[in-house]
């Protein structure tokens, strides 16, 4: 993983980082908040792993060879990136810093060692970790999902643990056990961010001074 220089630090948009083993249900509980919550974008990553069925390119992923991930990452195109199983995953950065700077607050679907790289150049952003409610359920899911293959399901729940070990290094956990709970839960976290100070001093700025100015308009 090389260096990067620190993003764009007059982003206005609040930038979430929201990970989970495998299976857990983040694609699904992120996919449900933003019906909620259109107003969040989600970043599309690229990666070099197979398109599944069902998945569309540009749409789920760029879908991109090894030989043009490394070129974007030798051109320093990558936010961060990321080996995850025989995989690279990485977060564009052009299209993410317009989104910050035009203030759109966006979300990341990335794993524990983006999320770190993340975190350093950008402190301020938010982190979400996914739980599942059990092994079991984990394994569940995976299998029903019916997209891996019973060795590639093998792998995921053998690095599940190591990815659940970063758990604590999130600010935020919702446990995905009843779906729409959980999605609420994600809603909530999301909704109060919008509403902090610092946010809202920008977003409600005309209100404000209206409120806050001694002459009746
Ligand atoms: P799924 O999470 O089971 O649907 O499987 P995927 O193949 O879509 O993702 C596998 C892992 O790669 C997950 O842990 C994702 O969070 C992670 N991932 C996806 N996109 C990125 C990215 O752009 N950067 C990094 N670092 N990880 C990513
Ligand atoms: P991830 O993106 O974390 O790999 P997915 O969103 O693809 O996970 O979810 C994995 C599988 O589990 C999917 O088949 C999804 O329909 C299912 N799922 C997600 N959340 C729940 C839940 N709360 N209860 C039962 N099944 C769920
Ligand atoms: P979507 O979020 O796109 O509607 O659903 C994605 C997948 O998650 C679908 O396969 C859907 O069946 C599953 N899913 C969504 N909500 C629930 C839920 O509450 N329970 C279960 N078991 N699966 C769910």
């Amino acid at each position: 993983m090389t260096t990067m220089t620190p993003i764009n630090t007059i982003a206005k948009g609040t930038l979430y980082v929201v990970s989970a083993p495998s299976g857990a249900g983040k694609t699904s509980l992120l996919k449900a908040v933003l019906r909620k919550l259109p107003e969040l974008k989600v970043s599309i990553s690229h990666t070099t792993r197979p398109q599944r069925p069902g998945e569309q390119d540009g749409v789920d992923y760029h879908f991109v060879d090894q030989t043009t991930f490394q070129q974007m990452l030798t051109e320093q195109r990558f936010l961060e990136h990321a080996q995850v199983f025989d995989n690279f995953y990485g977060t564009s950065r052009d299209w993410l810093e317009a989104q910050l700077v035009e203030g759109h607050d966006v979300i990341l679907e990335i794993d524990w060692q983006g999320a770190r790289q993340v975190r350093k150049l950008m402190p301020e952003s938010c982190g979400i970790f996914i739980l599942p409610p059990s092994r079991e359920e984990l394994l569940s899911r995976l299998t029903n999902r019916g997209q891996d293959s019973d060795e590639v399901i093998a792998r995921r729940m053998a690095a599940a643990t190591a990815e659940m070990k970063h758990y604590d290094e999130y600010d935020y956990v919702v446990i995905n056990d009843n779906f729409d709970i959980a999605c609420d839960e994600l809603a909530a976290i999301f909704t109060a961010r919008r509403l902090r100070i610092e946010s809202q001093k920008v977003r409600q700025h005309h209100l404000i001074n209206n409120l806050l100015s001694d002459t009746m308009e």
